[in-house]
């Protein structure tokens, strides 16, 4: 191969970046031609393109956000609309393809494989849902976002003993809530992947209560249902008083951490050697420290799980 292309597509993650970066510089270093192309497979199909030379991947590392732009594009999932996108490469001489982004974008990124096209997928979303790799690019940014929101608010809660409900990202995953929860000395966390009873919930605020607490911090993963639904169901049946706070984009955002950054270097320049190396189909990953790759196909029949252990463990230590 010798020119391929990259872009970033669906929820957008702190560390996408320096993915970008990585590609790019990585490419080049083999003497491979990058093209960027911008805002996901909207851009692919409309054809905005463009070459990218060492200096344009400059002082990015350290910045949140994507500076490819990213996008959700309806027209992608038609087998036309991915043709056009593949009639674009093509008309470039592109002969691979970085896809960085969650499950809706390797879904994407399968299906122009399917088609002949090589794609490899590197996992950028923070709710660390992709299965075959331990982390996903952005969680651990997100993760110290949420830690430091949960600070400052024990901080006020503390102060007016109060008990609070904090609501963090995660539709469908609660690794977030449940890394922010035990990180952050959460009483209950809340997660979509486990069932959980709210009379249980108000019996520990009242055992805590009890036993002298100040406050409470109750984490719950957007997926369980609406936070503030949550905090006046636990006022009403306990009569403390009790705050919500619904966290939302702020944890999308920011400047990448060091984890983030490394992995993303990493993960970036892993894909570019897969490409190089003639494969495509497929998704890398980081397990055990190890930078690992799986088929692309195996990843999305796969369902992610959250870590039963860790989340036995919050429950111990949150008695
Ligand atoms: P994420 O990658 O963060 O999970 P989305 O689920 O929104 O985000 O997916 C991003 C984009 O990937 C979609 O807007 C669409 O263009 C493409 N995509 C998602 N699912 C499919 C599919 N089944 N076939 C083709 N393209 C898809």
């Amino acid at each position: 191969m010798k020119r391929i292309g990259v872009l970033t597509s669906g929820g957008d993650s702190p560390g996408m970046n320096a993915a970008i970066r990585a590609v790019v510089r990585k490419a080049i270093y083999h003497d491979v031609e990058v093209y960027g192309i911008y805002q996901g497979y909207a851009g692919l199909i409309s054809g905005q393109i463009k070459k990218l030379e060492i200096g344009d991947v400059g002082d990015i590392i350290h910045r949140g956000g994507t500076m490819l732009y990213t996008a959700r594009c309806l027209e992608f999932k038609t087998e036309e609309g991915r043709k056009q996108g593949i009639e674009q490469l093509n008309k470039l001489g592109i002969e691979g393809l970085v896809v960085i982004g969650g499950d809706g974008s390797y879904r994407g990124a399968q299906k122009l494989t399917e088609l002949g096209f090589p794609c490899v997928g590197v996992p950028g979303t923070i709710d660390n849902d992709i299965p075959g790799t331990d982390f996903t690019i952005g969680f651990d940014t997100a993760l110290n976002t949420v830690i430091d929101a949960i600070d400052k608010i024990r901080d006020t809660a503390t102060s007016h003993e109060r008990t609070y409900v904090i609501e963090v990202m995660g539709r469908h995953a609660g690794d977030l809530a449940l890394w922010a929860g035990l990180a952050g000395g959460a009483e209950t966390i809340l997660i979509p992947e486990v069932d959980h009873d709210m009379n249980e919930v108000v019996a520990k605020l009242n055992r805590g209560h009890e036993r002298g607490k100040k406050h409470s911090i109750i984490v719950v993963a957007e997926g369980v249902g609406s936070g503030v639904e949550i905090g006046k169901k636990i006022q009403e049946t306990t009569n403390f008083e009790t705050r919500v706070s619904v966290l939302g984009h702020i944890q999308r955002g920011g400047s990448p951490t060091a984890t983030d950054r490394v992995l993303a270097s990493r993960l970036g320049a892993r894909a570019v050697e897969l490409l190089l190396d003639g494969k495509g189909g497929r998704a890398v990953g980081i397990q055990q420290n190890q930078l690992v790759d799986h088929d692309i196909m195996e990843i999305l029949d796969r369902k992610h799980t959250v870590d039963e252990k860790m989340y036995n463990l919050s429950q111990e230590l949150s008695i």
